[in-house]
């Protein structure tokens, strides 16, 4: 392409919110034949709300909150924020916990009030010996509806769950039928469970899902497409969504998420919807049929 008619397309795609970093990105991009999309914060609002708190029998339900919230509040994670809000909502009083630790892509531990407590998902119960109990199949229940669910540990065993959603952005669905008939194979890749996984799949027609995968595991599954002869674009917002950022032919970051997300992509979309998409491949096209 001539210098000139890359200046043209990155100074439109400027315009509209769409912000192509180089001539290599938009060269790229033409060639993308395979979009890989995070879900929460890039398919969903990334704004989970607190939706319900259930008690392991001999349980209470403020008290799970309590726990639930006293250790998220040492988390930046969207959905530790989003207990945090709920607690304070619900007027639950919350308490310093000490021992803090993050698990990637798990969940958080710690001590509320010198008691052990754990909250995250299975995969982080499992590791401690536990399951969900008598409190799987409400789990599974809320999965289906599309929400997140955490489990509460206390002491070494289950004492509740607190479930999370996350509503789909309203652009996403129209976005995603625009790019599917301009030729995507479009699949999922989440850390969150395959059930609230495939629930939001449902919502917005996607059938490939990768569910409870690792950081690293986005940028696997990247590789393993490439090596397949796929061209591959991956669009996220999270810290954790960096390294397959890079590893993609084509890193699209959403303008609303972390800075390291932003950092790693060839294309930022300033309002953090899939629209951009559209828009950036149109100008791909454009702009790379003028030199051919
Ligand atoms: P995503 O790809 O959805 O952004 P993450 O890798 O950040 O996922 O997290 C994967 C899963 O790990 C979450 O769905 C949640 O169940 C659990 N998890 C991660 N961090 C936390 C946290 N701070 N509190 C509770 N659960 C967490
Ligand atoms: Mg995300």
């Amino acid at each position: 392409a001539t210098p000139m008619s890359i200046m043209t397309a990155t100074g439109r795609g400027a315009q509209a919110g769409v912000l192509i970093k180089n001539a290599e990105a938009l060269e790229l991009f033409e060639k993308v034949d395979t979009l890989i999309v995070d879900k929460t914060g890039t398919l969903t609002e990334g704004k989970p709300k607190l939706v319900a708190v259930l008690p392991e029998v001999g349980h209470d339900e403020a008290e799970v909150l309590r726990l639930a919230a006293s250790l998220e509040r040492g988390s930046e994670h969207p959905l530790a924020e989003a207990i945090v809000r709920g607690a304070v909502e619900r007027n639950v009083n919350m308490t310093d916990a000490t021992d803090f630790e993050a698990v990637t892509g798990k969940g958080v531990k710690g001590k509320v009030d010198g008691r052990s407590v754990a909250l995250g998902n299975l995969a982080l119960i499992s590791d401690m010996g536990l399951d969900g109990g008598d409190l799987a199949v409400k789990a599974n229940a809320r999965r289906d509806a599309g929400e997140t669910v955490m489990f509460v540990v206390l002491d070494d065993a289950v004492a509740g769950l607190v479930s999370v959603a996350d509503p789909v952005k309203e652009t996403t669905r129209e976005a995603l039928k625009a790019l599917c008939m301009l030729g995507f194979r479009i699949i999922m890749a989440t850390g969150d469970n395959e059930r609230t996984a495939k629930a939001i799949g449902a919502q917005l027609g996607i059938d490939e899902i990768r569910a409870d995968v690792l950081p690293e595991d986005k940028a696997r599954i990247i590789k393993e497409l490439q090596a397949q002869g796929r061209k591959v674009a991956m669009a996220g917002d999270g810290v954790n969504d960096a390294p397959a950022l890079a590893q993609a032919d084509v890193g699209i970051a959403m303008g609303t998420g972390a800075d390291v997300a932003i950092e790693s992509a060839g294309i930022t979309l300033v309002k953090g919807n899939l629209d951009g998409i559209v828009r950036a491949r149109r100008l791909a096209r454009a702009t790379m049929g003028n030199i051919r």
